[in-house]
């Protein structure tokens, strides 16, 4: 079937296992691809194998007779394994929760962060049950509410007592290898009680602080009269996520001008994320925000139960708005691999395919057509080309191949799609 002699592959399947003689030096092969790694400055065709878990050749020409298998990837794009830097994956405790697997490393989503979805109260079980089992790797902010973010209908914050900044510490300490920053939400009434008030900010800056790690602030709709208020307590590399929301507390004065407590939070190394939600992306605020110059710095998709199937779907769906607003894919792809790695202290390990990383990456096919880009008030943008995540690689092994149908374990889902126009629609109920 292969004849090795030549180094040319004569199989028309895309993934075969080389059973030939020769040395074979690594464990996988990604062929014929464009590489798009913003880490190394890299736009150009490169051939990418792994070993034992790690890259272990970025090169012009690797031979198929090199590798135990190879993913022939001619006129696609492999880029490192994707970092979403706000999901929810805590399903059966959290009313948000989602399985990670199918949600995110299925979709090529290696890394992700779960953005406060455990407090204290949870996250040993959260750990145990979901991160230490899960492939995907998941890291988390660690919620200032002791019990998380488990129901609707009593929000995490509706006694001030549920933001305990003691047990926060304790936990932290316990789990210091998983929990990277205190989150806090601060929207009235669902979430944050009358009496509670500003006091979840607060109690997440004292622990934080304490710890030495950032905050990530959820700020729609809080208590207080402006954005002003929230950003006067955030400091460099704390995270504003959800920065492109629509309602009250968001970034754009009465003018739809960047306030200017947005500009100087950016000076001093504010981080502003994008969290796109169920409710935090409104195409206006987004367009508006980049003609005067506001670019995020990371892009994740606050993926949960009420988005995942509209209009968010997946951290490439979140990509696929950027790209359609200009970014070109190197700026697009720095926002979920350098930065983000960069960001939760793991650059050179992951977001990024040089020698010595762990060998994530993801296979993109870019597809032409008429695609709906709906954003969270079901305005919609048409674009024309999206990337599709076709297969996803972690730790050196296929963990999904959707080009020839290899399914991810356990999941029925179908690829990703979107551009389905078919979004349900939960707007402003959840962020
Ligand atoms: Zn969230």
């Amino acid at each position: 079937m292969c004849n090795t002699s030549t180094g040319m592959c004569l199989c028309a399947a895309l993934r075969i296992p080389h059973s030939a003689g020769g040395i074979m030096q690594y464990d996988l092969l990604i062929k014929g691809a464009t590489l798009v790694d913003p880490a190394q400055g890299i736009h150009t065709e490169k051939d990418v194998a792994f070993t034992k878990g790690l890259v272990a050749a970025v090169e012009d020409d690797i031979l198929v007779s090199e590798a135990r298998e190879t993913v022939q990837a001619d006129g696609r794009i492999v880029t490192p394994g994707m970092i979403d830097l706000h999901v929810h994956v805590f399903p059966g405790v959290s009313h948000f929760g989602i399985a990670p697997d199918p949600t995110c490393l299925a979709k090529g989503a290696t890394t992700v962060v779960d953005a406060g979805s455990a407090g204290a109260d949870t996250f040993p079980g959260f750990r145990k049950y979901v991160i230490e089992v899960s492939e995907t790797r998941i890291l988390a902010h660690l919620n200032i509410s002791s019990q998380g973010m488990l129901t609707a209908e009593i929000g995490e914050f509706e006694i001030p007592e549920y933001a305990n900044v003691d047990r926060a510490l304790a936990t932290i300490e316990q789990h210091r290898d998983l929990i990277l920053g205190i989150k806090v939400r601060l929207s009235k009434g669902r979430i944050v009680s009358e009496r509670s008030g500003l006091t979840p900010l607060h109690k997440a800056r004292e622990a934080a602080d304490a710890a030495g790690l950032p905050i990530m602030v959820h700020p729609q709709d809080a208590w207080c009269e402006s954005i002003d208020d929230i950003l006067g307590v955030m400091k460099d590399r704390d995270i504003l996520t959800h920065c492109f929301h629509g309602t009250r507390c968001g970034i754009m004065d009465e003018q739809n001008r960047i306030r200017d407590s947005v500009h100087a939070a950016m000076e001093r190394g504010v981080v502003l994320d994008v969290g796109h939600g169920a409710g935090s992306f409104d195409w206006h605020i987004v367009e508006s925000a980049m003609e005067q110059g506001v670019l995020p710095e990371t892009i994740s998709s606050d993926l949960h139960i009420y988005n995942v199937s509209g209009p968010v779907y997946d951290l490439t769906g979140v990509v696929n708005k950027f790209l359609y607003l200009g970014l070109s894919l190197d700026d697009a792809f720095s926002r979920v691999t350098d930065v983000p790695a960069d960001l939760i202290g793991l650059n050179g390990k992951i977001g990024t395919l040089a020698v010595g990383a762990w060998a994530d990456a993801v296979v993109f096919e870019r597809r032409q057509g008429t695609f709906q880009l709906e954003d969270c008030r079901g305005q919609i943008r048409t674009g024309t080309q999206i990337l599709a995540p076709v297969t996803v690689i972690k730790g050196g092994r296929v963990y999904r191949d959707h080009a020839i149908g290899i399914p991810e374990s356990g999941a029925a889902s179908p690829r990703s799609s979107a551009w389905s126009p078919t979004a349900h629609r939960h707007r402003h109920e959840h962020n």
